[in-house]
């Protein structure tokens, strides 16, 4: 039996399967990832993406999101997120978690999606948690040249992401998904992003299936009962093309 066939028998016999999400299924909708041959990472210092930055150069910080919003903003949802929408839709996959902050799964239908890193569209202050969508601080620093501040208290204005040094907030929330589980799809995930990558760890350890869907290695391939080196959307196609009743 093919992968692709055994990936589609072992989602239809799951009895709470989740997709877990990284960056890769979002390249097919032109959104750079971060370590792929085009990835972010070739082309900007990471450092830029964490919290110490933030605070010692805000002007340059918002100059790498005012780029990376850009990329994200005029984005609409590939094969991939709709394959995802469509099982959640026939009730085989029950949550997707994902690592991307470009609200691509619930523009493609997807209904339980839990954003571990956040969501780009939204900005805060980092001082009294005032929200501003991130388009009006992107225009602000595009108009004057610098970093937003708070229109309340004057604080550093920052997208509502989880940045390099600070804890994803809803980390605990995936997790105790994960303990549900006995299978996880991980989609476009390098799977080297942790606490996130503990997800798919955590499905596996407790007896669960994880499948892996990725076009580079992972650190959790020795793991996987399956691992597909193929672009996400035709990965999730084929699998879909397997189900019984088709
Ligand atoms: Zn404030």
């Amino acid at each position: 039996m093919d992968s692709y066939k055994i990936a589609a028998k072992l989602l239809q016999g799951a009895r709470h399967a989740i997709a877990f999400t990284g960056a890769g299924i979002s390249t097919e909708s032109n959104i750079p990832d971060f370590r792929g041959t085009q990835g972010l990472w070739k082309r900007f210092d990471p450092r830029m993406a964490s919290r110490g930055y933030f605070l010692e150069d805000p002007n340059g910080f918002w100059q790498f999101y005012a780029k990376r919003y850009e990329y994200i903003v005029g984005a609409e949802p590939n094969a991939a997120h709709k394959a995802l929408s469509l099982l959640e839709e026939e009730g085989i996959i029950k949550s997707v978690i994902t690592q991307n902050i470009d609200r691509l799964h619930s523009k493609a239908g997807s209904k339980s999606v839990l954003e571990v890193h956040g969501d780009i569209m939204m900005s805060r202050c980092d001082c009294c948690g005032e929200q501003v969508p991130t388009v009006e601080c992107i225009k602000f620093y595009r108009d004057s040249g610098s970093a937003p501040t708070c229109g309340k208290c004057q604080g550093g204005l920052r997208p509502s992401i989880v940045l390099f040094e600070e804890p994803p907030d809803l980390i605990e929330a995936a997790f105790n998904i994960a303990h549900r589980s006995d299978l996880c799809l991980s989609v476009g995930s390098s799977l080297c992003v942790y606490p996130a990558a503990m997800v798919p760890e955590i499905v596996k350890r407790r007896g669960g299936h994880l499948i892996i869907i990725n076009y580079d290695p992972t650190p959790l391939d020795g793991i996987a009962d399956i691992v597909i080196r193929e672009k996400a959307s035709a990965a999730l196609e084929a699998i879909l093309k397997e189900f019984d009743g088709r």
